[in-house]
């Protein structure tokens, strides 16, 4: 049966929405992600591709899983030539990583990168992911907009 007393949290997870000031044991977050963020939080489920359209100076997006409720972290940063993006996993203890794929349909430029999540526990660990895809700035249209499919494969 399930006991939260039984369960031992290696330390506290601060949420990595920056609006957000909880601060908590991992096994907290994915009831928060529903019960907070909801509005803010993009559902997706592995294995399929999906959409989400980002704006260039928009940091952190959080995806989290409709069936495991498991939570990645899409970055944004904004660099000299481009913007570096990649997406890890938010979860305590580095788990193996899951493969994941990046979609630009660009005409000029399509762009598709594969590569393996990264644990993070919070936002500012120092490198959030083992590679990132570089988009051009260029890339994006002239609201600042790009338009992504993401497809990340099941553990
Ligand atoms: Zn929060």
């Amino acid at each position: 049966m399930y006991d939260p007393g039984q369960i031992c949290d290696r330390g506290r997870f601060v949420c990595p929405l920056s609006d957000c000031d909880f601060v908590g044991p991992y096994s907290r977050f994915h009831l928060h992600f529903i019960d907070k963020h909801y509005n803010s939080t993009v559902p997706f489920q592995y294995d399929k591709y999906f959409p989400i359209t980002i704006n260039i100076d928009k940091k952190v997006i959080v995806l989290q899983e409709e069936n495991c409720r498991d939570i990645y972290i899409l970055h944004n940063a904004t660099e000299r030539p481009g913007n570096l993006i990649s997406v890890s996993c938010f979860e305590p203890a580095w788990n193996g990583g899951v493969t994941y794929n990046i979609m630009v349909r660009s005409r000029r430029t399509p762009l598709r990168f594969d590569s393996c999540t990264k644990s993070i526990q919070k936002l500012d660990d120092e490198k959030t992911s083992l590679a990132s895809l570089l988009v051009p700035s260029n890339l994006f249209d002239s609201n600042g907009q790009l338009k992504l499919f993401i497809d990340i494969r099941g553990p």
